[in-house]
């Protein structure tokens, strides 16, 4: 748990505890431990809704939230009930009504001041071309092995190449981490020798697939016509979507980097329905920090990942709130703190890094620190 979290549970734990001592020695009268009870509730419920809100999407968002705020509304109708029942004119109610919203309103605002970042925090790791299927699969059994030393909060998600995914996927069963692929074809089957299709990754298991990485718009040709093309398979297939942008050095040095992410953005973003953007994760990858050991520093990427939410939002209104936007280029435990501490870095895609389970985890601890 995070520290501020623990203060929040002993500071709600503490609330309740004195609350009781002061009724039981008659200095409190019942309502008012209603009320108490209900403002811890509402704050234990909240604390644990932040770990849990990461883990969820879509509809099961919107209820959690809805739950959210029901449940401490519902923890304080006792206390409404018992008061109300001594006020017998409308107006004693209505006063009483608004003062206990107040009261509680007040209570929450000072626990919790302003509303978390409650983005869905995600370390993907892109294995590229890289192991043999049982070396693979020894990788995801570590992974899977380790992973219960780090936070619940983490959505962890490994990219085997192709040839891995069945045995990675069996490697992983029964564990909380979920497998992505690579890259999938633009079209739906056929004659394509050596492709391989959104509809086969996804029977398969997979959930994600990787759209867009540098390397492959710089040794294949992709464009974001074919991108587009791509995006609606996997779609087509429930697959989500991690797609890639980020300038390369020369665009950096030219002072072109926003324009270059931009138009990355717009060119295929803008084209997708709310519903496949609400699915959509993006990672901002300078090409130039890529395998290179050079990383963007925690303000760099914090400078561009705004930017990149200023663009989505101005498409997809207040939904670019919740998309996470992971760092990736040479990502490491010992940058990751720093990396994900900035309020718009929501997790990285890892490359290198990803090929040791140790390693791999431990960037995920970023977010405890
Ligand atoms: C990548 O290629 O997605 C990547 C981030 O690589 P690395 O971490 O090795 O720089």
């Amino acid at each position: 748990m995070k520290r501020r979290e623990c203060i929040r549970t002993a500071v709600a734990g503490g609330m309740l505890l004195l609350a009781l001592v002061l009724r039981l020695c008659g200095l409190l009268p019942l309502w008012g431990l209603f009320l108490v009870a209900a403002a811890a509730l509402g704050t234990l419920w909240l604390a644990l809704g932040y770990r849990v809100w990461h883990r969820l999407r879509g509809k099961a968002q919107q209820w959690f939230l809805f739950w959210n705020y029901a449940l401490p509304v519902l923890a304080a109708l006792p206390t409404l009930a018992l008061v109300l029942d001594r006020a017998p004119r409308i107006d004693e109610r209505l006063l009483v009504a608004t003062l206990t919203g107040a009261v509680l309103a007040a209570i929450y605002y000072l626990i919790y001041p302003k509303p978390k970042n409650m983005r869905k925090k995600i370390v993907a790791g892109n294995w590229k071309m890289n192991t043999l299927p049982t070396e693979g699969i020894e990788l995801a059994r570590n992974v899977a092995a380790g992973r219960n030393e780090g936070c619940s909060c983490v959505n962890f998600i490994v990219c085997p190449p192709f040839t891995h995914l069945c045995g990675v996927i069996d490697a992983l069963r029964g564990s909380d981490i979920e497998v992505g692929a690579q890259n999938c074809a633009a079209e739906e089957k056929g004659a394509y020798t050596g492709e391989v299709s959104a509809a086969m990754i996804a029977a398969l298991g997979c959930r994600y697939v990787i759209l867009g990485h540098s390397e492959r718009r710089q040794y294949y040709g992709e464009t974001s016509e074919t991108l587009n093309r791509k995006m609606a398979q996997a779609f087509a297939n429930d697959l989500q979507p991690i797609y890639c942008v980020g300038e390369n050095l020369e665009e950096r040095e030219a002072g072109r980097h926003f324009d270059v992410v931009k138009r990355q953005i717009e060119e295929v973003v803008y084209n997708l329905t709310p519903e496949q953007f609400a699915r959509t994760t993006i990672a901002y990858e300078p090409v130039w920090a890529i395998g290179t050991g050079k990383t963007a520093t925690a303000d760099q990427a914090q400078e561009i990942h705004a930017h990149i939410r200023s663009i989505l939002r101005k498409q997809f209104r207040e939904a670019a709130e919740q998309t996470p936007i992971l760092y990736g280029g040479s990502c490491k435990p010992s940058n990751a703190a720093e990396l994900f501490a900035k309020e718009d870095v929501d997790g990285g895609l890892i490359g290198g890094a990803a090929l040791k389970a140790e390693d791999f985890l431990a960037i995920g601890k970023g977010f405890e620190k």
